[in-house]
């Protein structure tokens, strides 16, 4: 199918505007198939102009345009020419419609727990004529009346407030104008907690099988909904629109959340069923937050093209972590943007695909996908956060209050939200947008032992970038000193620098945009300096520096480990122990360091683990981090054994499947798991997690026998659904010795691209992301995978994520050569 381009829907959006959308869904017809019927109201400034009609059906029944019936053979690669309109129009289209395995369109599954079956429509990007008839793009906005018809036991959810008109009947009450991308329905035998706040209904819902965990966290969650809603009203100074707020947790989702109006879906691995992290409701939080966020910025105001991406993600993130900082109880939640965003962002700025935060070209709607990425998220926020810092809060808010007044029900661009932000600025903004929203790259910053800062922009990207930003001293734990201040040349003479400070920090307070290298001494004291530091967002801008560092190639991975064995064990902040210990076991080591000194810096992370879960309180958030980072990491296979067979358990994890499959899962990798003994753990545990582990523990395993039938079930299994696809590959890489893992490099390039036949361009590109044989560190992998990129077979997206990895395989041979 082609994909929309731009011009396409330029000229589209000229011709026509969309008036009412009658959306009729039929899903009581099997597991396969549902009915759609979609009767469209619209006019044409041109009449006796012809346009087209996007349609992914399996087959058309009836389409019949001003009441003349048009021949449904005449849809050609989903799309329906509709010739001689007149001003005013109505097309309606019956087809017959597939479910989809891949988590585009209307998703359906079966929960393995129960055996019930649950379906979900995620229309985003361009998958909302796999639903029903439309003109799919973002600028032709309609109200959305929506009726289903589904099997009796089930309950209908969607945009609008459901109401159940007859047994198996339901209707969805009319909605203010949406974008096509934003509709959905989710049907099955959900259950549901309801609460209510500032007169908007608010609900969550979940998978029968998932009922204890929704009523265990929906508290929590309902207590970060209203806290939200209170924040964006009093800072957008504009209300809710949507009515109710329904908040769906659906199975095998491929993003972390979708921001359907009033019905926002999420990935239902969110509702922990065992043990969670402060970091990760910390997180889960923000995603409510975020989402949230989009019913004013991507709802209620749509960017026009997908090229202005970042009006939407952006925006969301950045107010989400405002939102959840300012309040709800996780006043810290920028130490988890610095190390868990910022570090996804900069990763996207170093590889070859990075682009600018607004005004990337996306000359159709699939090229925009690979937009979805940590310059749009991350670098985009930190970009507003240096707005903020130089025009003012008050004025950005006031900026975001006009530009949403004045683009409410409908699109927006760059330049209009730039114009809102000049009026009450009151003068240009041109360079400095030019300068952080229209320039790729991030510049370097360092700062020396006389007070000299210094920026450096990328060569590919030569850039003038103002930064606000504090820089800070750290001697002994204390902070010494702490300057703020624009670094608005290539070079500046920073006041109060104390030399002999133990540690120099730039960007101490990670206001700004940069890649923080440290000198050369404060590097040498980290060892001992930085767990004593009280601040954790300083901490987090030093860890941070660390670990780019060595992607970066200027900090020896040697010198990395050191720094993670001395300070790690006694960092106090759970998501940074949790994500540093992260970056060092999936990328650290099995990609920076030759195979022969891999084993042993493993060995030393385990150690630095169990110290740091015999220091913990038992069944504090320290000791369930270090408990999950000793079982992934730990050769102890009597610690191991103990633990699969429900032994001597850290506190807190006594009855935790999902702790379980980490041990169960390490002993797969190690040799220590057999099939009989995974079927066994997944007799225990027959939930759809369950048997997504129980995937990956059997792609863990090492033997060659193992690894291939992996692949082929990567590779080849028509049936395999997204999250299952994503099990396999994750397993499958996470062991096994280079030698007999090099062959599945070739294997990657010639299997994974064919994929595209069967699953869709989001879920591909994630399979197409851990599948990549990141740990074949060897120059012929470069070469195979650049032969590759220029298939004409290879999608974007694919091709998108083969770049990216690409790049990763190529910084850690960069410091192989430099550091081994
Ligand atoms: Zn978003």
């Amino acid at each position: 199918m082609p994909s929309l381009t731009r011009d396409e829907a330029r000229q589209r959006a000229q011709l026509i505007s969309v008036q009412r959308m009658e959306v009729d869904l039929d899903l009581d017809r099997g597991s396969e198939h549902f009915g759609s019927t979609a009767r469209i109201t619209f006019s044409c400034s041109a009449p006796g102009g012809s346009t087209f009609l996007d349609l992914h059906a399996v087959s058309c029944e009836r389409i019949e345009l001003n009441g003349i019936r048009i021949d449904p053979d005449t849809v050609t690669e989903g799309r329906l020419t509709l010739t001689d309109l007149a001003a005013d129009n109505v097309v309606e289209v019956t087809a017959t419609m597939a479910y989809s395995r891949d988590g585009q369109g209307l998703h359906r599954s079966t929960d393995p727990a129960d055996g019930e079956d649950y379906v979900y429509g995620h229309l985003f990007l361009d998958a909302a004529p796999k639903v029903f008839a439309c003109f799919d793009q973002p600028d032709l906005k309609a109200p959305y009346a929506v009726s289903v018809r589904a099997p009796q036991a089930w309950v209908v959810l969607g945009n609008g407030r459901a109401t159940r008109t007859a047994p198996g009947r339901w209707e969805l009450s009319e909605t203010l104008p949406l974008a096509t991308y934003f509709v959905t329905v989710c049907a099955g035998p959900y259950v549901s907690v309801h609460d209510e706040h500032d007169g908007i209904p608010l609900g969550i819902h979940a998978r029968r099988s998932l009922q204890r965990e929704l009523e265990l966290h929906g508290p929590q969650m309902f207590e970060v909904t209203k806290q939200s809603f209170d924040h964006y009203h009093r800072t957008f100074d504009v209300r809710y629109p949507f009515g109710d707020y329904d908040q769906v947790f659906v199975p095998e989702f491929n993003a972390g959340a979708m921001e359907n109006p009033g019905c926002v879906t999420f990935r239902d691995p969110m509702l922990f069923r065992g043990a969670a992290t402060r970091e990760q409701v910390l997180q889960r939080s923000n995603t409510i937050a975020h989402e949230m966020a989009h019913m004013w910025f991507g709802d209620l105001v749509t960017m026009r093209w997908w090229d202005d991406l970042w009006l939407n993600e952006s925006f969301a993130e950045f107010m989400a972590y405002t939102a959840t900082s300012r309040a709800t109880e996780f006043t810290d939640s920028w130490v988890e943007f610095g190390i868990s965003r910022k570090q996804w962002g900069y990763a996207a700025e170093r590889a070859p695909s990075t682009h600018p935060v607004a005004g990337s070209p996306a000359p159709d709607a699939q090229s925009a996908l690979a937009n979805f990425d940590g310059i749009s998220y991350a670098k985009g926020a930190s970009v507003l956060r240096q707005l903020v810092a130089h025009i003012g809060e008050e004025a950005f808010n006031a900026g975001v209050t006009a530009y949403l007044r004045s683009h409410e029900h409908g699109n927006g661009e760059l330049s209009e939200f730039l114009a809102a932000m000049e009026e009450v600025h009151g003068s240009s903004l041109a360079d400095w947008s030019a300068a952080w929203l229209e320039t790729a790259g991030v510049d370097a910053i360092a700062l020396d032992r006389d007070g000299i800062l210094t920026r450096t922009a990328p060569q590919e990207h030569p850039a003038d970038r103002p930064h606000a930003l504090d820089v800070a001293g750290f001697t002994g734990g204390a902070e010494v000193f702490r300057t703020s201040l624009t670094l608005d040349a290539p070079q500046v003479s920073v006041d109060g620098v104390q030399r002999d400070a133990a540690v120099l920090l730039p960007n101490a307070g990670d206001l700004t945009w940069a890649q923080v290298d440290l000198d050369a001494e404060s590097l040498a004291a980290l060892p001992r300096e930085l767990a004593q530091v009280q601040d954790p967002v300083a901490r987090s801008v030093m860890w941070g520096a660390v670990l780019t560092g060595v992607f970066r190639g200027t900090v020896d991975p040697a010198v990395a480990l050191d720094v993670v064995t001395a300070a790690w064990p006694h960092e106090r902040d759970d998501a940074l122990m949790s994500r540093v210990a992260l970056a060092v076991t999936d990328r650290i080591v099995p990609q920076f360091l030759p195979a022969d000194r891999a084993a042993d810096a493993k060995a030393r992370l385990a150690e630095a683990a169990l110290a740091a879960f015999d220091d913990a309180e038992p069944g504090s958030d320290r000791a369930l981090v270090a408990a999950r980072v000793l079982a992934a990491t730990t050769t102890d296979e009597q610690r191991l054994e103990a633990w699969v067979s429900g032994r001597d358990l850290p506190q807190g994890l006594e009855h935790d499947s999902d702790f379980r499959w980490i041990v169960l899962q390490t002993m797969a990798r190690l040799g220590l798991a057999d099939e009989r003994r995974i079927a066994a753990v997944e007799a225990d545990d027959t939930t759809l997690s369950g048997r997504l582990s129980g995937l990956a523990a059997r792609a863990a395993r090492p033997g060659i026998q193992d690894k291939e039938w992996a692949w082929a079930q990567i590779s080849g299994n028509r049936e395999r659904s997204n999250y299952e696809l994503n099990a396999l590959a994750s397993g499958f890489w996470s062991s096994g010795s280079v030698e007999d893992l090099r062959p599945y490099a070739a294997r990657y390039v010639a299997d994974i691209p064919r994929l595209t036949e069967w699953v869709g361009a989001d879920a591909l590109d994630r399979v197409a992301t851990l599948a990549f044989p990141s740990r074949i560190v060897e120059p012929e992998t470069v070469d195979l995978v650049r032969a590759a990129m220029d298939r004409p077979d290879v999608t974007s997206g694919v091709r998108r994520s083969m770049a990216d990895e690409l790049s990763k395989l190529e910084e850690a041979l960069a410091s192989r050569s430099r550091w081994s």
